[in-house]
């Protein structure tokens, strides 16, 4: 039985519910990272915001206790300006809708740089700052209506903060499109570009990608033909892997990174709706979720270990690929 970090040589990593909370860090994430590196497995840290530059995002998980330098970073906005660099010439005049974070991106590939349609540019790219507004939303319009290509750093609706949820790049892309009836390409997740961009950057032969989220991390994984390993510090929970639909299926699964260098030991679907991990078994039956060799029903709000949540999500996956419902239960995970 392997760990994970003998199997890869290139972590993509997401940052926030994965490498830190916010502006708290997580000490089993930092722990974990760090013997993953001494083990000899280099991270990639893939963040979908465009608005901070790769120094600014090495600083704050420096802080956080992940010493981090800015090539191990990649923005949604160095996605869209290496994607710029292989689709067009250098020098391409490119209008940007976005912050300082994209504006660094696209010159560091060489492009030129305009805020203003009647200059002509090749192409739109679109990232989000907090001081983007009509003006600035007009132009990308202008242009795009007289031939430019339209570029999204990313489609996220929303952005969270310490407020709540403000609003996205993919709220002020979806105000572009309104006006142009041109659909942009993106490069942020859960769009398979931004991985490919990561693992070309680095040369890496097999890159995992890690992540909390499903329908970012871990479906951008998947459309990009990589395996993923997901992690229970964030916002998806056990809950949400068991009904994960095939599209935001993590190959891997852990409770958080600590658990990297560890032995893996994968799940065995023995029968239809029926898995075993290691000693643990569980099973879907009647729609129940059922663990132990004698199939008690899953109560809610009980703790399993990761073998058992490992035999579940493989027992609910196959259960449901076979047409079954499977009722939802809330379950903790230990390690
Ligand atoms: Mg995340």
């Amino acid at each position: 039985m392997n760990a994970l970090i003998d199997t890869f040589d290139l972590a993509l990593c997401d940052l926030d519910g994965v490498a830190f909370h916010g502006s708290d860090p997580i000490e089993s994430a930092n722990r974990g990272i760090a013997a993953a590196r001494a083990a000899g497995l280099p991270f990639l840290f893939v963040t979908n915001n465009a608005m901070r530059t790769p120094d600014q995002v090495a600083a704050h998980l420096s802080r956080l206790g992940v010493p981090t330098e800015a090539k191990d970073v990649m923005t949604s906005a160095m996605a869209a300006a290496l994607l710029c660099a292989k689709r067009y010439e250098r020098g391409t005049l490119c209008l940007v809708v976005g912050g300082d974070g994209l504006r660094e991106a696209l010159e560091a590939e060489d492009m030129r740089l305009t805020g203003s349609a009647a200059d002509r540019p090749r192409v739109v790219v679109q990232g989000l700052a907090r001081d983007v507004g009509w003006a600035e939303l007009s132009e990308a319009v202008l242009a795009i209506n007289a031939g430019a290509d339209h570029i999204a750093t990313n489609l996220d609706s929303t952005l969270p903060t310490e407020r709540g949820f403000e609003i996205g790049n993919g709220s002020l892309v979806a105000a572009v499109v309104n006006a142009t009836g041109v659909t942009p390409t993106s490069t942020g997740k859960p769009q398979p570009e931004i991985f490919h961009t990561s693992a070309a950057a680095a040369g890496a032969k097999a890159p995992v990608v890690i992540g909390d989220r499903l329908d970012t991390d871990i479906a951008g994984g998947v459309a990009a033909g990589m395996p993923s390993i997901h992690v229970l510090t964030g916002v998806s929970d056990a809950a949400a892997i068991v009904r994960a639909a095939p599209h935001e299926r993590p190959t891997y699964l852990l409770t958080d990174l600590e658990a990297l260098t560890e032995p893996y030991e994968d799940a065995q679907v023995v029968a239809p709706g029926r898995a075993r991990c290691g000693q643990a078994h569980a099973a879907v039956i009647d729609g129940a979720l059922c663990v132990g060799e004698d199939d008690q029903v899953l109560a809610e709000d009980v703790a399993v270990d990761v073998a058992t949540y490992r035999a579940l999500v493989a027992a609910a996956w196959d259960a449901a690929d076979s047409g079954h419902a499977v009722r939802p239960v809330r379950f903790e995970v230990t390690r």
